[in-house]
């Protein structure tokens, strides 16, 4: 099962690794998407950071994931999938366990949110197909149509996919080459029900918009992005609204919280109560993995550009933004509602499911060159090595309350 593509790293700079020390400043000439932001603030007033980020990340003309090669050496930072084939299929492998533990039901909706540049995915079918594993069907979630490209030209046999009078490929369904009905969807309620899912989601919460708060003498306050006056040329800058906003009524954390600065992702809670639902009535789970803590980070809005931190007010469009993931505000979301379990550290997750064997037995493979063996290698290290990726990289489950009893008999695999 040894890919063509054994090494995909390029870069060892992750977006997880940061100190504040590093932050990259642009030049100020205006980016497209900072003249549609100027003209949003003059005629509305300033944006929620929330609302500012989504606009960066996602904008279908002018924002970051819809026209920026994101990922990899010649991108922005790198992530696990694309350093090698076993973090793919230690997932795969995951996916595989616990939908035959629960009588593996079919058919069976295999579905990614944010799946970049289709590596985890093509890894993931390729253990699927080697196991012969039938009546599955592939659904990806990704509003970036160059993103989609990326991810069908990995996975599709291109004479499947439409295409449009203009002969331009249309990323909406077709066949992967390992033969699996796959389709595209922009938001995750597109996902068709009524069927059993097994959802991943890799550095993809990650993304999802943050709002900002500030504890003052009057109560908490929302940071909004303003346009700074005083500036000839177009710039952003950071304010603290005067009045209580409905997110600060919302969202204000408890008393004890001793926190000064909180980041609030109510796009995420959203999402694992809509999936906690799915789940009840059709069946499924959700693995997540990403950098995150469990409710007691501060300030972990940050851009990436060029392998660098960057000024997330600099150039909207240029760079990546991210937020730490909440583990414990994720699981309050779902309290009652789900089962979760979680998050583990990634060294702890890869080594339970196995990656050191798993390596050892490539590393025996007569095919391979020492220099791809020694790639292998770093790669598993680099994932896994509690200084590099293992440790800040977290796991995190979500299975519905009706395998309570089932899964104390056999617990979820790299969670106990
Ligand atoms: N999972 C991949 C890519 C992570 S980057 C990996 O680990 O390599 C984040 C991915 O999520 C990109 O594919 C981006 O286009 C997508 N994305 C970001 N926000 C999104 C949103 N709101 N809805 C759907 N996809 C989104």
């Amino acid at each position: 099962m040894m890919s063509a593509r054994a090494h995909r790293l390029g870069c060892t700079l992750l977006k997880c690794n940061f100190s504040y020390g590093t932050v990259r400043f642009q030049s100020a000439s205006a980016t497209p998407l900072a003249r549609q932001l100027n003209a949003k603030i003059r005629v509305t007033g300033p944006l929620t950071v929330a609302d500012y980020m989504k606009e960066v990340l996602v904008n279908p003309t002018a924002g970051y994931y819809p026209t920026k090669e994101a990922i990899g050496a010649k991108g922005d930072f790198v992530t696990s999938p694309e350093i090698n084939q076993l973090f793919g299929e230690m997932i795969a492998v995951w996916i595989l366990s616990e939908w035959q533990k629960v009588g593996a039901p079919k058919p069976m909706q295999l579905v990614e949110f944010g799946p970049g540049k289709g590596s985890l995915m093509s890894d993931i079918l390729r253990v699927f197909k080697h196991f012969k594993i039938d009546g599955v069907s592939v659904h990806l979630v990704e509003l970036s149509q160059k993103m989609r490209e990326s991810q069908a030209k990995l996975l599709c046999s291109e004479a499947t996919l439409g295409k449009n009078e203009e002969h331009q490929l249309q990323v909406v369904s077709g066949l992967t080459s390992t033969d699996y009905p796959i389709s595209w969807h922009n938001h995750h309620s597109e996902v068709p029900r009524d069927a059993f899912s097994c959802i991943v989601a890799h550095e993809f919460f990650d993304a999802l918009p943050v709002h900002k708060l500030r504890k003052t003498a009057e109560g908490w306050r929302e940071i909004l992005v303003d346009i700074d006056t005083e500036s000839e040329d177009i710039k952003f800058r950071y304010i603290l609204s005067r009045e209580p906003t409905p997110i600060s009524q919302l969202y204000k954390p408890k008393d004890c919280d001793t926190r000064e600065d909180i980041e609030i992702c109510p796009s995420a809670g959203a999402l694992m109560q809509n999936l906690a639902q799915r789940f009840e009535e059709d069946g499924g789970f959700l693995l997540l993995a990403d950098y995150g803590h469990d409710g007691d980070k501060t300030d972990t809005f940050r851009g990436f550009s060029n392998h660098q931190l960057h000024d997330p007010l600099l150039n909207p469009g240029t760079a990546d933004l991210t937020a730490d993931v909440d583990f414990g505000y994720l699981k309050r979301s779902v309290e009652g509602k789900a089962l979760t379990f979680g998050p583990v550290t990634q060294e702890k997750f890869l080594n339970s499911l196995g990656i050191q064997v798993r390596l050892n037995i490539l590393l025996q493979n007569d095919g391979l060159s020492a220099e791809q063996k020694a790639i292998l290698k770093s790669g598993v290290e680099m994932m896994t090595d509690a200084s590099k990726m293992g440790e800040r990289f977290k796991f995190f489950s979500m299975f519905p309350n009706v395998l309570e009893e089932h899964l104390g008999k056999y617990p979820v695999l790299g969670f106990h």
